[in-house]
């Protein structure tokens, strides 16, 4: 029988943020596909858990505030001391705060930089050298359409995930010569917490949907299928890229 290259079969991942979203629907699409998950972020992720156990793999919640880069050494070892090893990151916490540019404060600027680019980084960091010293791994950034666009109202967010993409592709530099890819996933515009305030908006979310060529949010289950991809052999030879999942917003 061939083995899929997609099959993540004794594979170890963690995916930060896993409570919920994004974060979530990935968790349980690795399982799906054979990993075992190191579910970490503040919110415990009890249901994520569950839902991978049922699946028949191993999971376990691991806390982790990643608004400080504290914690991204204990990340690592307790995942490898609680599941085996670890094999695939999936940097998926994230946080947004919308206000107009010329109100935006030092607090809104620092919180948002810190949580999505510095911890990022430096978790980068921690897996990086247990998967150069294990022979390889693969690391998937969470981005957004804002890594390529300026977005209006949100310019802390707009600057971590514009780093996400340099730092995506720096990392790769570095690392694709040790059997580690390094890619992101840009979703698109996806109905989660992160977004409620825009679908909450009546003008902002038909304008949003009226530039969507799918004619929908996306869910957060449509950002699976990428991650397993680039989890996985099938993705061995790409680096550094950056995969709009996207419902075709960026071709418009
Ligand atoms: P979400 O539902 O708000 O989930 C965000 C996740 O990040 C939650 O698990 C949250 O935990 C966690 N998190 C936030 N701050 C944290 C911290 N200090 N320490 C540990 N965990 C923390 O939003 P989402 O839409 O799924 O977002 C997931 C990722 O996708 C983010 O990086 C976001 O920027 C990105 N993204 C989302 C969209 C979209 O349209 N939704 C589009 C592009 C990119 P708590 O529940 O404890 O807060």
């Amino acid at each position: 029988m061939t083995t899929s290259p997609f099959d993540l079969t004794g594979k170890i991942a963690i995916v930060t943020g896993a409570n919920t979203g994004i974060g979530q629907a990935i968790a349980v699409a690795l399982a799906a596909a054979g990993a075992d998950v190191a579910c970490v972020g503040r919110t415990p992720a009890e249901e994520t858990v569950a839902e991978i156990r049922a699946l028949g793999r191993n999971a376990e919640v691991i806390s982790a505030d990643l608004s400080t880069i504290e914690p991204v050494g204990r990340v690592v070892d307790e995942t490898v001391a609680k599941l085996g090893g670890l094999d695939i990151l999936v940097n998926n916490a994230g946080i947004i705060r919308r206000a107009d540019a010329v109100d935006f404060t030092e607090e809104d600027w620092d919180a948002v930089v810190d949580t999505n680019l510095k911890s990022v980084f430096f978790l980068c960091q921690a897996a990086g050298r247990h998967m150069i010293a294990h022979g390889g791994g693969k690391i998937i950034n969470i981005a957004s359409m804002l890594t390529f666009q300026g977005g209006i109202r949100v310019p802390s967010y707009t600057a971590s995930k514009s780093g996400i993409g340099g730092l995506t592709k720096l990392l790769a530099n570095e690392w694709a010569s040790k059997n580690i890819n390094v890619n992101a996933i840009a979703p698109g515009y996806i109905a989660t917490n992160n977004t409620a305030a825009l679908q909450a908006d009546e003008a902002r979310n038909k304008s949003i949907l009226d530039r969507i060529p799918a004619a929908r949010w996306g869910d957060a289950d449509d950002l699976g299928g990428a991650a397993v991809f680039l989890a996985s052999n099938a993705a061995k030879y790409v680096q550094g890229h950056i995969l709009a999942v996207d419902g075709g917003w960026l071709a418009r």
